[in-house]
């Protein structure tokens, strides 16, 4: 299957049109004199080049924005209704699905029921025509859609977006999905892991570019996104973050492909914790039956729900302690338990050294609902925004009959 090209690591000559769109999106020059200033170019050649923009529907100029005397400028922005990406974040026991418009506001998120156990090809259908159904749904020309991210709960082989040895779906491992959905569409198709997905939800608005974060995904699995310098960090073949598979004290209740005795994944994360209590008569299902449990206060429940965050603190306060972030973000079903939680931030502020927790803020993620799809809405705009791919358009657009 023919893979789509990507344009997000492409690069781009300053002051080229694709350039200019990133300086707008940016907010960092959004009038012509601006522009013009920012870059050092000649007032002429940047107005041709926002012209060319402006023709290809991406990018609007209306209102007056306060300029410095004299005439007022015109102001330039993305066209947010100009198209939309989809995202997908896909669990254990559901998917979200998600659309947002080209500014990044979500127009609509929705849970779906797509199996997983039947394998990639049959989930990729099943992905397709709920994004299809919920495009129709929400009245958006399906023409429109410029790119699609998906999310999963295993390691995704970077830049190639194959899944690598997923811990509970075995007949995921190697699964192509951006192959997969090449036979529907020519548009981008992205897949990332899930906590990678979460971290970028949750960099900060007001200075992405120094954000050092750990954003912690407590589902059914365990896992972690890094962004390190305001960038997302992957590794060498995307397995950063893979801290699930560390050996810890306590028992294992679920089997795990690692194959470490014993690991955090098979000893703490919801998916061992559900286990366990099956195995001692619980009637419980899904990492947020236990979570409930725990609110009710079953001191057995608990119990096991504070051990395991002793467990995943423990883990953690050996990371922290190397990496030094500013914030710890716990997202995921289990991070609604406030005892796991509590043991958590426990352990990791008994364990780190002081001039690491000083300004080490661990807290719960802003939108711990769909922060999946938050991120891989993001993730994806980067792609369909990229100024090189952008520069592409400009040139289709200029020399289309
Ligand atoms: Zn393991």
């Amino acid at each position: 299957m023919t893979q789509v090209p990507l344009y997000r690591d492409v690069d781009f000559a300053a002051g080229s049109a694709g350039d200019i769109f990133r300086l707008v999106r940016s907010g960092t020059a959004t009038s012509r004199s601006a522009l013009a200033r920012h870059i050092g170019m000649a007032p002429s050649t940047i107005s041709l080049r926002v012209d060319a923009l402006v023709r290809t529907g991406i990018v609007s100029e209306g209102g007056d924005e306060e300029s410095r005397g004299g005439r007022r400028a015109r102001s330039l922005e993305v066209t947010a209704s100009a198209g939309f990406v989809g995202a997908m974040d896909v669990g254990a026991h559901h998917v979200q699905v998600a659309i947002a418009d080209l500014g990044g506001t979500l127009v609509v998120v929705e849970d779906v029921p797509v199996s997983i156990e039947d394998g990639p090809g049959a989930a990729v259908e099943g992905l397709w025509t709920a994004l299809g159904g919920l495009i129709e749904r929400t009245g958006l020309d399906p023409d429109r859609l410029l790119g699609v991210a998906i999310g999963l709960p295993a390691p995704i082989e970077f830049p190639s977006g194959r899944v690598v040895l997923p811990s509970f779906m075995p007949s995921w491992h190697n699964a192509d999905l951006p192959g997969l959905f090449a036979a529907h569409t020519t548009i981008p198709v992205l897949v990332e892991n899930d906590a990678n997905l979460i971290a970028l939800a949750e960099q900060s608005e007001e200075h992405p570019e120094s954000d050092q974060l750990l954003a912690i995904k407590l589902g059914t699995r365990i896992g972690c996104g890094i962004i390190s310098a305001g960038r997302l960090h992957r590794g060498v073949g995307g397995a950063a973050g893979e801290i699930s598979h560390t050996s810890v004290p306590g028992t294992s209740t679920i089997p795990c492909v690692c194959g470490a005795a014993n690991c955090l994944e098979s000893v703490a994360s919801g998916g061992a914790i559900v286990a366990r209590l099956v195995a001692q008569g619980y009637n419980v299902t899904t990492a947020s039956d236990v979570v409930e449990l725990g609110r009710g206060g079953d001191a057995q429940v608990v119990d096991i729900l504070r051990s395991a965050g002793t467990s995943i603190g423990g883990v953690l306060s050996s990371i922290v302690n190397f990496f030094n972030p500013r914030d710890v973000v716990l997202g995921g079903a289990m991070s609604a338990s406030a005892p796991l939680v509590a043991a958590i931030r426990a352990e990791l502020f008994a364990r780190c050294l002081p001039l690491v927790t000083n300004d080490l803020e661990v807290r719960a993620a802003r939108s711990p609902g769909d922060a999946g799809v938050r991120g891989a809405c993001q993730l994806i705009l980067e792609e369909v925004l990229a100024p090189a791919r952008v520069e592409r358009l400009v040139r289709e657009v200029s020399t289309a009959p």
